[in-house]
Parts: structure tokens; sequence; C-alpha cells
């Protein structure tokens, strides 16, 4: 059975996308734990790191470089935190291999804080507008 993400690539599903090249679709967390907290993903539907063929697992590192820069262009976080999970041990509920962004301000506990239920729909489609407005830009000021 596809995946949800693999339902998002196909147009099944909606989601707010800030970023798309031909291996990589990257999209809004419904669940975010920080404001445009991200995912990339690859768009095979293969479940972990160990499934990716290197070219695959590099173009998804630079996706996720491309969309961290739009990201601190685009909402001034003062970091960004980069995590993976990789099986169900590890905290991985969606079985498709996804990198997660999180931009951080100073003090935020986004990670401790983290709950459901934080950001509407249309919050969702507002903010994948202002970060997706600033791809490719390479000035952070
Ligand atoms: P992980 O726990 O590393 O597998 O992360 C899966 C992430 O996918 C969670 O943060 C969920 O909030 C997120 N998620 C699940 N379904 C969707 C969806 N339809 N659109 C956007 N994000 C989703």
């Amino acid at each position: 059975m596809a995946s949800i993400f693999t339902r998002i690539v196909n147009g099944e599903i909606p989601a707010a996308t800030v970023y798309e090249d031909a291996q990589t679709l990257a999209f809004l967390d419904v669940n975010p734990a920080s404001r445009g907290h991200t995912l990339v993903i690859c768009k095979q539907d293969l479940p972990t790191l160990l499934d990716l063929p290197p070219d695959l697992l590099a173009a998804v590192a630079r996706s996720v470089q491309v969309v961290a820069r739009a990201i601190m262009v685009a909402l001034h976080p003062d970091g960004v935190t980069i995590v993976q999970n990789n099986g169900t041990a590890s905290g991985q509920t969606v079985p498709h291999y996804h990198v997660h962004i999180i931009p951080r301000w100073e003090g935020d506990h986004a990670l401790s804080h983290w709950k459901p239920g934080t950001i509407t729909p249309d919050e969702l489609r507002e903010l994948a507008v202002t970060i997706s407005a600033r791809m490719g830009t390479k000035d952070v000021a």
C-alpha cells in the first residue's frame, strides 16, 4: 500500500508544498514543532535512509539545504534543527524517507514543547507561500 507521502506526491491528498524537483518534494508538517517546520521527502516510496541509493540520498540532502536557506531568509530563525528518524523505535511514524527541517528561535524549547494541532490548514498554506517565495534567495538579511 502506498504511503501517505506517496499519496501527497501523486496529488491524492493536499499538502502545503514549498519546493519540488524531479526527485524530491518539500511540504510543511501538519503537526509542526515550530513555525515553518518542513519535511523533505524523496518522491520514490522508500522507507528509510538505509534503502536509498546514494544519488537519491544526495538529491534529498541538496533539497534540504535549498529549503533550509529559504526558511532562513523567509522566517529569520536563529538556527535550524535537521532530524531524521529510521524505524518505529527511532520515532518514525511515516515509513517513507523524510528529513525534518525545524526552524529554531533562542529559548523556544521547540522539540520538548512539540504538540499536535497547533496550526490550521489556512495558516500552513500562507506560510508555504512565504517560504517558497524566497526559494533560491541567498541573502538572509
Ligand atoms: P516521523 O515521526 O519522523 O515519521 O515524522 C512524520 C511526520 O509527518 C510527523 O511530524 C507528522 O506530523 C507528519 N505528517 C504526517 N502526515 C502528514 C501530512 N499529511 N502532511 C504533512 N505532514 C504530515
